[in-house]
């Protein structure tokens, strides 16, 4: 069972946001857990001080290393390969589907959260394993981000998902470099707009290969940097690509 830690200066943040859906009831059937610390618990001065002005001068306030220093330390105790202890940072590497999968076949992570103008860069050089950005824009605090983290990573372990190959086949996912195809439900017509035809049609291999194909334009409108990353992979010249893309889609991305 995987534990999720997160060291914050707001615990009660993550009143919320993990009582729902399917990773709320996973917390609840005992799949995973998430324990929220609040970094003041590792303040001994009478404020509880966690911040601090920054050396050299400037704006706002740092988060000091040692109170994240002795909230691991006593988190975890021992540090493993199957543990990791990650700093929330708009200076990180950026997250990605990729590092949720790696992050799922931990034991126990450890989110680090920074607020005000971030933290002592002690921390990233010398505490943390990992400093990951969920994308280029600056939050206000780690807070968000952790919690982006705990959703996309707790979604992944064995069991969470109800149905497991859902996890397999969506978007960014191993087993297919596109995006996810779109999806349909009743009523077939709605303000005028119909369901694509094939939907309809109960031909289990049409539907198919209709899906295939439009995950592939879709990517292709929406997001070609994937689609160029994937030809890149695989070495393909131009013409296997039209070649590819005109002829079986399904079976060139491994969309089945
Ligand atoms: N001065 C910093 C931003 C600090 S924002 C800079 O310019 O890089 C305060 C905190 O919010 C950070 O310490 C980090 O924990 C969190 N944060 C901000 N943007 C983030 C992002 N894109 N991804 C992850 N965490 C982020």
């Amino acid at each position: 069972m995987m534990i999720f830690h997160v060291v914050t200066i707001f615990p009660e943040f993550f009143r919320g946001p993990f009582d729902y859906g399917v990773v709320g009831k996973a917390v609840e059937a005992g799949l995973l857990q998430i324990r929220i610390h609040n970094l003041r618990d590792w303040t001994f001065d009478r404020h509880r001080t966690v911040d601090d002005r920054p050396f050299g001068g400037g704006e706002g306030m740092v988060l000091k290393p040692e109170p994240l220093f002795l909230a691991v330390e006593s988190i975890l105790p021992e540090r493993t390969p199957d543990t990791k202890v990650v700093l929330m940072s708009a200076q990180g590497r950026l997250y990605s589907q990729a590092v949720a999968r790696e992050y799922a076949c931990l034991r126990e992570i450890v989110l680090l959260c920074g607020r005000y103008e971030g933290v002592d860069e002690r921390v990233a050089l010398h505490l943390a394993d990992d400093e990951i950005s969920i994308g280029d824009f600056v939050l206000s605090g780690g807070e968000l981000a952790a919690a982006v983290v705990v959703d996309s990573v707790a979604r992944l372990l064995p069991g969470v998902l109800g149905n497991e190959a859902s996890s397999v086949r969506e978007s960014f996912s191993s087993g297919n470099p596109l995006l996810d195809c779109p999806q349909y439900t009743r009523p077939a017509e709605f303000r005028g707009w119909k369901v694509p035809e094939t939907l309809l049609s109960g031909h289990h291999e049409e539907i198919r290969r209709w899906r295939a194909r439009a995950a592939l334009e879709k990517t292709a409108r929406r997001r070609p940097d994937l689609l160029e990353k994937y030809w890149k992979e695989k070495g393909s010249t131009n013409e296997q690509r039209v070649a590819h893309e005109t002829d079986s889609p399904e079976k060139a991305h491994g969309h089945s």
